[in-house]
């Protein structure tokens, strides 16, 4: 007779992370400073956010919310709070990208964002669910996107001229 090992499966570590940031959720709160703020609504679900963002020299600097709902929209914007902390808006329109395309079943390159998103991933899965999860990023695009800078007056940094003589 076959014996099964007691093993955690993705399913219940995926579900255990989500827990475990809805229960706890990072950034969460009003900032100090922010440059832009949105909000997203989910009235299937019932959930509800507000997001803040600081953009500083096309960096997102920081970023918080203030959201309620379900276990899945408050996990999903405590893991792009953390997520898009540091990184510029043009990482930060490819991370979502990404995500979109998780939350919809389609295929995504495997790196280190993939394998934190995929936590969320479940979801596509569960179309009345995906809502509830990519609400809080398309309120951070939303706020965010006022922020982007036109290609043209991006800083280009110095070469620096080595000819010499
Ligand atoms: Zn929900």
């Amino acid at each position: 007779m076959r014996k099964k090992f007691p093993m955690m499966n993705i399913t219940d570590l995926y579900q255990e992370i989500i827990l475990d940031h809805s229960k706890s959720p990072r950034n969460f709160g009003v900032l100090d400073q922010y440059t832009c703020t949105a909000e997203g609504n989910n009235p299937l679900c019932g959930d509800s956010l507000t997001v803040y963002v600081n953009v500083e020299n096309n960096v997102i600097s920081d970023v918080s919310y203030r959201a309620r709902g379900c276990a899945i929209s408050i996990a999903s914007a405590s893991i792009m709070s953390k997520m898009i902390k540091g990184k510029t808006i043009e990482e930060v329109n490819i991370l979502f990208d990404k995500f979109h395309r998780l939350c919809t079943g389609q295929e995504v390159e495997e790196d280190e964002d993939t394998e934190t998103l995929q936590v969320l991933s479940g979801v596509s899965k569960f179309p009345t669910r995906v809502k509830c999860a990519t609400m809080s990023w398309h309120a951070m695009k939303e706020a965010i996107h006022a922020e982007e800078i036109p290609l043209e007056s991006h800083n280009i940094p110095n070469i620096p001229n080595n000819k010499k003589g």
